[in-house]
């Protein structure tokens, strides 16, 4: 049994400079969707690692580049870090009560575009290092980090680098980029990741918009034929049409339902915060909903675009329409497989006009709940966290863990530092300092539980 005190009283009494080091990070805009800061936020955060004595290498890639580095440590075991130093659009900015980019504190909070996804996590992990080297004089085990400057956009490059890189990245357990608790407090394990597969779906029906009284009766109209197109893939009882969409559908394992029906009932969460009066099919809540809700693939038209939308009226035919669609997918989906399933299907029906464009994907995958890892980390949280750490084996989103799972083969955790009001994507996205503070202490006990093999 290692005694914490000295790593604890480390954390307690330097906070506010891992919070500066957090500061400084924030400060440095790294927007990928618009090409913002991107290799200057990279240059900082190698500097980070530098100072801690890690061996930093920053890799060019067709994007943003990615900040590999590694430190050996006592014990024989590799332990990988996965991050990402890009972070969402702040617009719309008059919705932000401070600047995105000046952070602040007030209450025991700090606000600031990216605060907690994902610099807040590079730092808290920074911290717990600090704690462990100023205590015992070296790390516990290998340490490597792979951050990444292009996770807000589909890590577009993430695979090409794990792959060409798979020797030098290899490690026995991974920490994912995120974590926390949920809404009662509770820290949760978050296992899996659905897959995803996004596409533009357009039409274009003549060279230009016409005047509905000319076109009307006899030109095809290009919003009609994509609302037509769109109602061919799914029916209203949220059946998808697609045929050969769900064969590579698994359904849950009955460990998996078992670890679902453990959590908490979310239907009046959900209810509250979001304000819907229902849930599809009926549902009321429960494990029912609990499982619809990462277990059943969707189809989710994410926005439309046609015609005249403004103000007043405006008698036009449109002579272009698209639409952005998702569908998340579950074990064992893929995203290559949904494409073409999707493109033979819209032929089948006649929408052979309807052109889809590819904007992104990834595969679901899923650690093992029963990995020795896994308990390891819910172990470590116990002296952390007034309440036991709960597993979910699979989360609605998605991300590129299923690289790391394809190339390295390792399992794969979450720890962090969010709660649900983190507003992660959206104005005055903020970090609780109290969370902050039990994350790099968990970190800092998964370091030395691994390192103790
Ligand atoms: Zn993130």
């Amino acid at each position: 049994m290692t005694d914490f005190q000295a790593v604890d009283q480390y954390l307690q009494d330097h906070l506010q400079e891992s919070i500066n080091e957090l500061s400084r990070l924030v400060a440095q805009p790294s927007v990928s969707a618009q090409n913002w800061g991107l290799e200057e936020c990279a240059g900082l955060v190698g500097e980070m690692l530098a100072q801690r004595g890690f061996r930093v290498e920053i890799v060019p890639t067709g994007g943003a580049p990615v900040v590999y580095a590694e430190k050996a440590g006592r014990g024989p075991g590799t332990l990988l870090f996965y991050n990402h130093y890009d972070v969402q659009p702040a617009e719309p900015l008059e919705l932000w009560d401070n600047p995105p980019f000046v952070p602040v504190v007030k209450d025991g909070v700090l606000y600031g575009r990216g605060v907690s996804d994902d610099k807040g996590h590079i730092t808290s992990r920074l911290f717990a290092i600090d704690a462990l080297q100023a205590v015992y004089g070296e790390l516990p085990c290998t340490v490597k980090f792979v951050i990444e400057g292009e996770e807000e956009t589909s890590s577009v490059h993430l695979s090409d680098f794990v792959r060409a890189n798979q020797e030098r990245l290899r490690a026995d357990a991974c920490v994912w980029e995120f974590g926390g608790v949920d809404f009662r407090g509770v820290p949760m394990q978050y296992l899996g990741l659905r897959g995803i597969c996004y596409v533009e779906l357009s039409v274009e029906t003549a060279n230009q918009d016409v005047h509905s009284g000319l076109g009307g009766s006899i030109f095809p109209n290009a919003a009609w034929r994509l609302v037509w197109a769109l109602n061919s893939l799914k029916d209203a009882d949220e059946n998808i049409l697609i045929p050969g969409f769900y064969d590579d559908v698994r359904q849950p394992t009955p460990r998996e339902i078992e670890l679902m029906s453990e959590l908490p009932d979310a239907s009046q969460e959900y209810r509250h915060r979001y304000g819907v009066d229902h849930f599809l099919g009926g549902i009321q809540g429960g494990l029912e909903l609990r499982l619809a809700e990462v277990y059943r693939p969707t189809c989710t038209i994410c926005g439309l675009t046609s015609g005249y939308q403004g103000p007043g009226s405006k008698t036009v035919l449109p002579a272009r329409a698209s639409a952005k669609v998702d569908f998340r997918l579950v074990p064992n989906q893929s995203p290559e497989r949904v494409l073409e399933l999707l493109r033979a299907h819209l032929d089948a029906q006649g929408f052979t006009d309807v052109q889809i464009t590819n904007l992104g994907g990834d595969a679901p995958a899923l650690t093992d709940p029963d990995d020795p890892f896994v308990q390891l980390v819910v172990d470590a949280s116990a002296g952390v966290y007034d309440q036991q750490m709960q597993i979910v084996p699979l989360t609605g989103g998605s991300g590129p863990n299923y690289v790391f799972k394809q190339y390295l083969d390792l399992p794969i955790v979450t720890a962090g530092v969010s709660h649900p009001g983190s507003q992660a994507q959206a104005p005055n996205a903020n970090m609780l300092l109290d969370l902050y503070l039990k994350g790099a202490k968990h970190i800092a006990r998964i370091l030395q539980a691994f390192g103790q093999g």
